[in-house]
């Protein structure tokens, strides 16, 4: 790895306690190539924009990936990543799919080891603060042919975050038109397209007064998949219910976490497709407890209410919710406050 050092930090500029998400970038990057048929050697550099000639490949056809994961620090000044691993098995998953060479291994964990130090500062100690960490590849070629890039760029950038408060509305349109995968499709792959396909859609949810949208399969409309962009599970009696991972769902590490820290706790989880006239039984006979979606920026969110069919129905408030409980048990896993059964923390 070769590594060069940005002259001065930008850390003094930085207000972290009015930070705006993903707006703040940390002193450097990592960075490699893809070329004449191999990643080359992989460097950190100070954070700088990259120049692309207009006929870049991913701008026109995108192929491109990305994904997201956090670091934290513990009250003793120790850097964590939480399951990193499962973030670089996912991004070959996402790069297979989109005919993106893989990425190895140890350039990923050991790029992300260094740059991690190297920006540690960047990583403010308490439960509310984290580092953003998003590694992305994109096709760099300078081509407009229709095809597979020769070229592409694997790069690693970080920003500090903030955690979301719990306590404000969250309220959802369930899709009845729009979709976000379909069968065959690329929805189980973190593809940049996927994401910019969303924009419209949730925009039309968010003029009618909706945060998010709940997306359902593409067939008939009638089953439930993800929230926006996170995993989604619906609390009904004391039993957790969370769609199967395949083709359309994002398969969430902040998902299959609290599957199973759930099931440690003695909750009942199905791992089931689960329709939304279930969902609207459940809540006008009174079952329904919770909805709430799983995902790395807000780890578990509660849902308060979803519009659906032209009316709209509240969640009722629970005191002790499940929610808030594996919100807790994931946090203090991530910021080495309790025990770690699975291994899931990896030092920096
Ligand atoms: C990233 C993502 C998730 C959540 O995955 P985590 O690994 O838990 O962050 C869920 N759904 C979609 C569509 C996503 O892009």
């Amino acid at each position: 790895m070769e590594i060069e050092r940005a002259i001065k930090t930008k850390i003094n500029q930085v207000d972290f306690k009015n930070l705006s998400f993903g707006e703040t970038f940390s002193d450097h990057m990592f960075l490699c190539d893809y070329l004449k048929g191999k990643w080359n050697t992989p460097k950190i550099i100070p954070y700088q924009p990259i120049t692309l000639d207009p006929s870049t490949s991913a701008l026109h056809y995108g192929q491109a990936v990305f994904e997201g994961m956090k670091a934290y620090k513990d009250n003793n000044g120790g850097v964590w990543m939480f399951r990193p691993k499962e973030n670089w098995l996912r991004l070959n998953k996402s790069c297979k799919r989109m005919k993106i060479p893989e990425f190895p291994e140890d350039y990923f964990m050991k790029g992300l080891k260094k740059l991690l130090s190297m920006d540690s500062e960047w990583i403010q100690s308490g439960g509310e603060n984290s580092l953003y960490i998003r590694p992305f590849v994109f096709a760099s070629q300078p081509t407009v042919q229709a095809a597979p890039s020769k070229e592409y760029k694997f790069i690693i950038i970080c920003s500090p975050a903030k955690s979301y408060y719990n306590d404000s509305e969250f309220n959802v349109l369930i899709a009845e038109k729009f979709s976000r995968a379909a069968d065959g499709g690329v929805g189980y792959a973190k593809a940049a397209g996927n994401y910019g396909a969303q924009f419209y859609p949730t925009s039309i949810a968010q003029q009618k007064g909706y945060q998010q949208v709940v997306w359902t399969d593409a067939n008939e409309h009638k089953y439930l998949e993800e929230a926006g962009t996170m995993n989604i599970f619906v609390r009904i009696d004391n039993k957790i219910i969370t769609a199967p991972t395949n083709d359309r769902i994002l398969d969430g590490v902040t998902r299959k976490s609290a599957i199973q820290l759930a099931k440690d706790m003695g909750i009942d989880v199905e791992v089931r497709s689960i329709t939304v006239n279930e969902v609207v039984n459940a809540l006008n006979d009174g079952s329904l407890k919770e909805i709430f979606g799983t995902g790395t920026a807000v780890v578990v969110i509660p849902i308060t209410g979803f519009g659906y069919k032209k009316i709209d129905y509240k969640l009722p408030s629970i005191k002790d919710s499940y929610a808030k409980r594996l919100k807790t048990a994931i946090t203090e896993i991530q910021y080495n406050i309790s025990d770690d059964p699975y291994n899931w923390r990896v030092r920096v």
